[in-house]
Formats: structure tokens, C-alpha cells, sequence
């Protein structure tokens, strides 16, 4: 397999072509940004933790029935995965409240939830990525209805299966992002990444923040945060 020219680039990735039309070549950087891009960093081997890490839960998901466009990793902080149009909605799913919506609804933080909380918010830098409800949804032709379910019933199936893949390893898994694509025949496929970039970890015995909110709040040792989360999943038993 071959990189091509390359394709498009993220704030945390570049996406090159291949040989193969339907499959693309993605090498995750070491850039973090938070608040829509306000706070930049560069967090030395954060690509290698994410892109280790994130393999290892779309593997896991594969396995489990949960179709998605991880293939395989082509190197520390590189992975082929399949050529998607990624559809622009961020699908967030919540167990414990934290982030945004301690403040939206006044909860208080760490507060568990009885049954998870599913939001969609809409892919747009210069909207600022606003909340949005499957009316909007239609509204703005982004998703048709039953994909709309399938994404949510996908959501809640992955927070299930990483849920207890997590509580083995004592991670409390609070909060996480998830992607979309379609590929050329039309499935829905989960895309993107699934990190400590993208989604809430907290040590399951002390309460420590294991993930980008060490970035985000300037707790300080991200680079180690991730890499225990690396550790803790098995780490080199992966490779
Ligand atoms: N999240 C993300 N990308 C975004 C916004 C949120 O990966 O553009 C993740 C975030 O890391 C957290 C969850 O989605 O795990 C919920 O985030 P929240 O809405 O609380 O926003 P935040 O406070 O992280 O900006």
C-alpha cells in the first residue's frame, strides 16, 4: 500500500489517498486544539497514543458486530481505513454529567445519569458545531430519519460494549464523540477516531481525568494520561 496526495487536512489528522479509491491512508498529528481552535499545543506522541488507542476500540468494536472503516494500522501513527463520506454530525453520548452540559442544564459534575443521554451536534467550524434535534437534522437534509436511529442505536450499542471493555481496565467511561460515514454501497459505517481526544475517561478508583481535559484545563502530564490508557488497554500486547 502506498500514500498518495493527500486528501484533507484536520486539526488532529491528515487523510492522504492509496493505490485503492476505496480506502485512504490517515496519520493522526501531535496538534491539540480545544474551544473551536481558541487553545493550540503541540502534545509530543499524542498521534501514536490516539492512533494506537482508537485502533484498538474500532478492532474491538468490529469483532463485536459493530460495523466500522478501521482496516489496520500501518504504523505508531498511521491507519488504513475505509474511504467514507463522513456525514456532518457529531453523535455524543453521556453517562456521567461533565463538559458543556454541567453548564447547558446545571447539573451537578460527576452526577450519573439512569440511562445514557444522546445528543447530535451539527459539524459546522463556523456555527461553531451548535446542538441540534433530529428536526434540524431533516431541516437541513443531513440525515434522513432512519439514519438517524441507526446512528443512535449505534451510539448506545458502542457505549455499551466500551463501557465494559473499560470498567476491566477501572476507566469510567463518562462522555464520548462519535463520527459517521457512508461508503460507495451506501452503508452506514462509524468513522473518525475514538481516543482520549474525543471522548471522557476518568480512573475508576481515584476519580483521575485521564483524558484531553488535562489539555483543555491545563492539568498538565496529557502525553502520560494517554499513554496510561494505552498501558491499561493491554498497550504493547496490541502490536
Ligand atoms: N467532543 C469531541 N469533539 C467536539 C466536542 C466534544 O470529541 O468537537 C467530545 C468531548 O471530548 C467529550 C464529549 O464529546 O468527551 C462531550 O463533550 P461536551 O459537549 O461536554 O463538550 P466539551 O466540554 O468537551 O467542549
Amino acid at each position: 500500500m502506498n500514500r498518495g496526495n493527500l486528501l484533507y487536512e484536520g486539526k488532529a489528522k491528515r487523510v492522504y489517498q492509496t493505490d485503492r479509491e476505496d480506502q485512504v491512508w490517515v496519520e493522526y498529528k501531535d496538534d491539540a486544539t480545544a474551544f473551536n481552535g481558541e487553545k493550540k499545543a503541540v502534545i509530543d506522541r499524542k498521534g501514536e497514543w490516539n492512533n494506537r488507542i482508537s485502533a484498538v476500540f474500532f478492532h474491538y468494536l468490529k469483532e463485536r458486530g459493530v460495523a466500522n472503516h478501521f482496516i489496520r494500522l500501518l504504523s505508531s501513527r498511521e491507519q488504513l481505513v475505509k474511504h467514507v463520506s463522513i456525514i456532518p454530525l457529531e453523535v455524543v453520548v453521556r453517562n456521567r454529567a461533565a463538559g458543556t452540559l454541567v453548564k447547558r442544564l446545571g447539573l451537578e459534575a460527576g452526577q450519573v445519569f439512569p440511562q445514557p443521554v444522546v445528543e447530535f451536534y451539527y459539524k459546522d467550524d463556523a456555527l461553531g458545531d451548535p446542538l441540534i434535534n433530529e428536526d434540524h437534522i431533516r431541516l437541513l437534509n443531513l440525515a434522513t430519519p432512519e439514519r438517524v436511529e441507526e446512528m443512535k442505536q449505534t451510539a448506545l450499542t458502542v457505549n455499551q460494549l466500551l463501557t465494559e471493555l473499560l470498567e476491566q481496565h477501572q476507566i469510567t467511561l463518562v462522555d464520548f464523540k462519535l463520527e459517521f460515514g457512508v461508503d460507495a454501497s451506501g452503508q452506514l459505517l462509524l468513522a473518525d477516531e475514538i481516543s482520549p481526544d474525543t471522548c471522557r475517561f476518568w480512573d475508576s478508583r481515584t476519580g483521575k481525568v485521564m483524558d484531553k481535559d488535562r489539555f483543555r484545563r491545563d492539568l498538565g502530564d496529557v502525553e502520560e494520561a494517554y499513554q496510561e490508557i494505552w498501558n491499561r488497554l493491554g498497550g504493547e500486547a496490541h502490536v
